[in-house]
């Protein structure tokens, strides 16, 4: 049985007074969840306020990016080490716009996997095709490629340990959604190819997260869906209330036979 997952991922939003006006309203309303973990991703500049704020709660810290270096000449950047220290568990890795706006590489992303779990962090891998790739039927092979590319090097237990967050490009802060067919096929097609690619138990261990335009009112048809193990939500969830109840469908599917 593998636990969902649902985190957020603020992007480029709240102040550390918007951030620890978030936390006050949040923690309450998740108090009751036990059977789905939760990751929050404020922006660096608020990573200690909600670690801070999150402690003895069990929801954990999630940073957006990190660089793969853990010293030196590398002005902007933030190391794992440094991530590690404050209380960091989880770290988004090769969100599409990382990848289209900073242009990160497979290369980079894979090293930056590797540095994340030197440090004892889990990576949220993120994936997936642009609009005109999936126009062009491109999308299976543009995952494939992803995944053989950011995952190389890493053994069964380190794949099976990262969460790989299929995002189909289009559906990203669009508030069009995958369907949940479609967000089903491309999570049960990421599984497989790591059973394919590291291994069968890897595959069935590994959690994966749909990401792209989730709100309260799809969330429940999206992860109910047998290959989605939680989900990367952005917009939604920059608003205690609608994460909160995405978070709280997910726990309700947890209990329903
Ligand atoms: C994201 O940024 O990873 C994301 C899924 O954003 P949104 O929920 O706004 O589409």
């Amino acid at each position: 049985m593998r636990t969902p997952i649902i985190a957020s991922n603020w992007k480029l939003h709240k102040t550390r007074k918007e951030s620890r006006e978030f936390l006050n309203q949040f923690r309450e309303k998740v108090k009751y969840i036990s059977e789905t973990e939760i990751a929050l991703a404020p922006t660096y500049t608020s990573l200690d306020i909600v670690a801070n704020g999150l402690e003895g709660t069990g929801i954990k810290l999630c940073a957006q990016n990190v660089y793969f270096e853990s010293e030196g000449a590398f002005t902007g950047e933030v190391s794992p080490e440094m991530l590690a220290e404050i209380g960091t568990k989880y770290v988004i890795v090769g969100h599409s716009e990382r990848r289209q706006i900073f242009r990160e590489t497979d290369g980079m992303i894979n090293k930056k996997i590797s540095a994340v779990f030197e440090q004892g962090m889990k990576p949220i891998l993120c994936i997936g095709e642009t609009e005109d790739q999936r126009k062009q039927g491109k999308t299976e092979s543009v995952l494939q490629n992803q995944l053989r590319n950011d995952l190389r090097g890493l053994d069964p237990e380190q794949v099976s340990e990262t969460i790989v967050a299929y995002e189909p490009i289009w559906a990203i802060g669009t508030g069009e959604s995958a369907s949940p067919a479609d967000a089903q096929a491309g999570c049960k097609f990421v599984r497989e190819q790591i059973k394919k690619i590291v291994s069968k138990e890897a595959g069935e261990k590994v959690r994966l997260q749909y990401g792209g335009s989730i709100k309260p009112h799809n969330a429940r048809e999206l992860m109910s869906q047998p290959d989605i193990d939680g989900g990367l939500v952005g917009s939604a969830s920059l608003d205690p209330d609608s994460f909160a109840e995405i978070i709280s469908i997910t726990e309700d599917l947890t209990k329903t036979p």
